[in-house]
This record gives C-alpha cells, sequence and structure tokens, in this order.
C-alpha cells in the first residue's frame, strides 16, 4: 500500500450516496454550487428500506425523474394494510401521493446518475477525517482505489477542502464517529429489537392493486412484520423481535423463521412452505439519535444523524426531506456568511419530524386500535396525513393532541405505580 497527498476544492462535499446524499447533492448542483459526493461501496449495492412515501416521490417528481422511476416497474404503493394480532382485525391507509415501492440497489443508482449527469463530481472513496480550522470543519480526507500504469491497485488518501461537509453516510454516522457531531445514543424503547429480513418469490399477496402495498403483521410491541411487494411476484419480509430471539434461535433464518411462525397467523399462512431467494439479513442497533447534528461548517441528514423504527417506512423520505431542507440552509448559509441561524432552523425542523414520527409509533405500541378506530371516525384525515410523512407541524393535527394526552397520562400512571 502507497499512500500520497492530493488536494482539491470544492463548495460542499457530501459523504455517501444514498438517498439522502444525492438528493442533497442534486439540489446544491442545481443552485450553482460545485458539489463532490463520495461513496464507499460499489453500486448498484443492496439496502434495506423499499416502501417510500409520497414525500419522496415529490421530490422525485421535482428532479423529473417519475417517468424514469415508472420504468422500473416498481410497485405503485397506494397505501398500508395493517393486519392486527391474531388477524382479527385490519385497516388501511391510502398514501397522500402515489409513490412506489422500489428496490434499492435501482433505485439509489437512478438518484446517483441523475445526480452525476447534473454535474456532481462522484467518486468512490472512503472518508476517513475531517479537517477543521479552529471549530470549522473546513474539509476531510479520503481514501481511494487507483490503478498504476503497470495495473497495481493501490489506496491514494485524497485531502479535499469544502465549505461545507454534509454528512449522508447513513446508519455509519461518520461525523458522529470522527467526534465532530455529538455521540450515537441509543434509543430507550427500540434499541433492544433486531430485524431479520429477505426477499421470497411467488408469496400469495392480495388481487389486485391492493396486492402492490405494503402490509404490517404485528402480534405486540417488539414483534411485527413486514410485507413489502418489490416486484410482480417478489416480495421483502422482515420481522423485527427482540434481540434475544435471535440469541436462542441461534441464526437470521432461524429467526426469520420463528417470526414467520409466531408474529400473526395470516403471515404464517402466507408463508408456509417458502424459502428465501438468498441470504437472512439481520440489522440490529438501528434505533438512536445523534446530538447535536450540525454546526459550522457541517450537517448530519437522514440516519446519519438519526433513525428511530422501521414501521412508518419513513426513512428515506426523512433522509430526502432533510436533503432538500439542508441544501436551503447551506444556501443561506454561504450568502449570509453564518452557519447559525439556518442551520439552527434546520435542526428544528428536523427534531419535530423525529420526535413527532416517536410520538405516533409509541402510540401506536401502546394502543394499536386507535389508528383503525379513528380510520372510521372523524380524525381519519388527520391519521392519513401524518402517516403519509406529514410530520413537521404537528400542532395542525387534532389527533396528535389526543396522542399527546394519551402518551403523557400513560407516563403519569407508571411514574405513581
Ligand atoms: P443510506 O441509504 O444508508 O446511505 C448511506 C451511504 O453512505 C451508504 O451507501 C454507505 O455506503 C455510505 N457511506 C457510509 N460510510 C461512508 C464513508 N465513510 N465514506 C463514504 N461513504 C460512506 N426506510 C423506508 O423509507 N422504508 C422502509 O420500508 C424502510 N425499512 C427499513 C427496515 C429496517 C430494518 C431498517 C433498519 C431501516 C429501514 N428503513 C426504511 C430506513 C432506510 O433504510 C434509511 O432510513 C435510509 O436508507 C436512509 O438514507 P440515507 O441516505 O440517510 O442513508
Amino acid at each position: 500500500m502507497k499512500c500520497r497527498q492530493e488536494v482539491e476544492s470544492f463548495d460542499v462535499v457530501v459523504i455517501g450516496a444514498g438517498p439522502g446524499g444525492t438528493t442533497v447533492a442534486s439540489y446544491l448542483i442545481r443552485a450553482g454550487l460545485t458539489v463532490l459526493l463520495l461513496e464507499k461501496q460499489s453500486f448498484p449495492r443492496f439496502h434495506v428500506g423499499e416502501s417510500l412515501t409520497g414525500v419522496a416521490a415529490e421530490i422525485i417528481a421535482d428532479f423529473n425523474l417519475t417517468d424514469t422511476v415508472n420504468s422500473y416497474d416498481f410497485p405503485v404503493k397506494g397505501g398500508v394494510k395493517v393486519i392486527g394480532k391474531g388477524a382479527k382485525n385490519e385497516f388501511f391507509v391510502p398514501v397522500m401521493r402515489s409513490t412506489w415501492q422500489v428496490r434499492r440497489a435501482e433505485f439509489d443508482r437512478i438518484l446517483l446518475t441523475h445526480a452525476k449527469s447534473q454535474g456532481v463530481t462522484y467518486r468512490q472513496g472512503h472518508v476517513k477525517s475531517v479537517l477543521k480550522t479552529g471549530e470549522r470543519v473546513t474539509g476531510l480526507t479520503y481514501g481511494i482505489l487507483e490503478e498504476t500504469d503497470e495495473g497495481t491497485r493501490h489506496v491514494v488518501t485524497k485531502t479535499v477542502h469544502c465549505q461545507v461537509v454534509v454528512d449522508a453516510s447513513g446508519q455509519s454516522t461518520v461525523l458522529s464517529k470522527l467526534g465532530v457531531a455529538g455521540p450515537r445514543k441509543k434509543s430507550d424503547q427500540f434499541n433492544n429489537d433486531v430485524a431479520v429480513f429477505a426477499h421470497y418469490q411467488g408469496v400469495e399477496r392480495d388481487p389486485g392493486t391492493m396486492g402492490d402495498n405494503t402490509f404490517i403483521f404485528y402480534s405486540h410491541i417488539h414483534h411485527w412484520s413486514w410485507f413489502i411487494p418489490i416486484t410482480s411476484d417478489k416480495v421483502s419480509v422482515g420481522c423485527v423481535l427482540p434481540k434475544n430471539r435471535l440469541v436462542q434461535c441461534g441464526s437470521p433464518e432461524e429467526t426469520m423463521n420463528w417470526g414467520l411462525e409466531n408474529i400473526n397467523p395470516e403471515l404464517k399462512r402466507r408463508m408456509h412452505g417458502h424459502t428465501p431467494m438468498g441470504k437472512v439479513h439481520v440489522i440490529s442497533n438501528y434505533s438512536y439519535e445523534v446530538r447535536p447534528f450540525a454546526g459550522e461548517g457541517w450537517i448530519c441528514i437522514g440516519d446519519s444523524h438519526q433513525f428511530i423504527d422501521p414501521i412508518l417506512s419513513f426513512g428515506v423520505s426523512m433522509a430526502m426531506s432533510d436533503a432538500r431542507a439542508a441544501s436551503e440552509a447551506i444556501l443561506q448559509s454561504l450568502a449570509s456568511g453564518s452557519f447559525q441561524a439556518p442551520f439552527l432552523k434546520y435542526c428544528r425542523r428536523s427534531e419535530t419530524g423525529q420526535r413527532t414520527a416517536h410520538e405516533i409509533i409509541s402510540y401506536f405500541w401502546k394502543y394499536p386500535t386507535f389508528f383503525g378506530y379513528q380510520m372510521r371516525g372523524k380524525l381519519r384525515q388527520d391519521i392519513i396525513r401524518l402517516l403519509s410523512g406529514d410530520i413537521f407541524q404537528p400542532e395542525q393535527f387534532e389527533a396528535i393532541k389526543l396522542i399527546r394526552q394519551g402518551l403523557s397520562s400513560a407516563n403519569d400512571q407508571v411514574k405513581a405505580a
């Protein structure tokens, strides 16, 4: 291995080419900045997180990519069907705007191809460290594989200077690990969960367009499953269970079998006799937050600063929505010469959305039938909007007031006990 130093300069450097990174890069290049996008993996690559909300579809439309995404034959998602404990009740929540169930390898590559076509400089490089002048982040170093004239490959360390570093590194939480952003704090409520997931072929779906929707099967908190169609005959199925179930079962495959057998009888019926199409993936410790997540010359978006729980399928949309808001904050900062006010506004918005999502999820697990009941009642429109990702101005919703009251009285009861 041989290392040498080269220095270049961009307005913004983005770490990670997931949906957050490519979206922020595309917005910034559109505004006339120079952008370097660094990604450590070779694309296309597998990624969990296949069900989108209308928020992602809105940004796709803003990039004029709707026809491109449609040409991939991703199932069109019209909503989410929730099938309750023992399959004794169910309800359906439509989306506000038609969206897709995507194969992430292809979806992320569509966004990356778009970013590159707009002028974003892209390199497959692994970010290693940040450069600082006092408290301000002014660049970073990354390792990149290069080939010599003789055909040998070696890692070259490159240095890049910039005005802003955007961390879009997902669960790698690069700026937190490098001590720039705050430490990664585990979620109190969902940190003991593990998710096991795989793709299956030929599994029974509902007839017609209903079969293209997301299905959530549950029995009780920490025991639920997603069922997301990703082609006309393949579904992504995942089971979320307490971590000790993985220890008891001994392998991801056995944990998956246990979940399919025990979470919900309707899931069991549909999955009977089916085997995964490849590896059963496993992921744990995915619920956390990083505070602070923006500062002088740096800002975190998407999973690089927070992820709660996948049940609402908000992850990709949150990353893309953070990306759009962060690009506005960066442009305002560079125009005004100060990061403070624009980055504070960005952080408040993102925290509000994450807090609302957390409240919805917590309430769902305390009173799971509330949402089905309200879908037939006067709060139907509130529930549809909230579960579609309209979570940044929660005070406008009567449903959120009820949810907050319910959570607060449940907390009071716990304290009194
Ligand atoms: P990512 O998509 O993770 O992209 C980060 C990129 O950064 C990666 O490509 C990575 O290789 C790169 N990177 C990391 N470190 C470095 C480095 N040092 N240098 C360079 N590059 C680096 N979301 C949904 O919307 N719908 C779902 O149905 C859904 N289901 C989920 C199920 C589970 C079990 C989990 C855990 C999550 C789920 N999510 C879902 C969440 C979703 O996967 C994420 O929220 C989403 O991918 C976040 O996007 P991102 O751009 O922030 O990060």
